[in-house]
């Protein structure tokens, strides 16, 4: 199962929507996702998936891979 931590709370959500709007609501800020393929960082979810379709023409390949990213430098940060 894929988790979505909040990176400005100890927050886990299991849906990237849900985090995406618990950011905005209690933290006013948009979470931001690292893409592999050419290290943009592209702020929001929605606008992830756009950036992989204008610009690798594809969807979602690398969603995984951003999210375990995410998790990776919300351990570091909590460390
Ligand atoms: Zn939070
Ligand atoms: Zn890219």
């Amino acid at each position: 199962m894929i988790e979505f931590p909040c990176k400005w709370c100890n927050s886990v959500f299991l849906d990237r929507d849900e985090l995406e709007d618990h950011a905005k609501e209690v933290h006013n800020k948009v979470p931001v996702y690292p893409c592999k393929k050419c290290n943009e960082v592209i702020r929001g979810t929605m606008n992830f998936d756009k950036h992989l379709t204008l610009v690798h023409g594809t969807t979602h390949w690398d969603i995984h891979l951003a999210i375990r990213e995410m998790k990776r430098q919300f351990k570091e940060m909590m460390s």
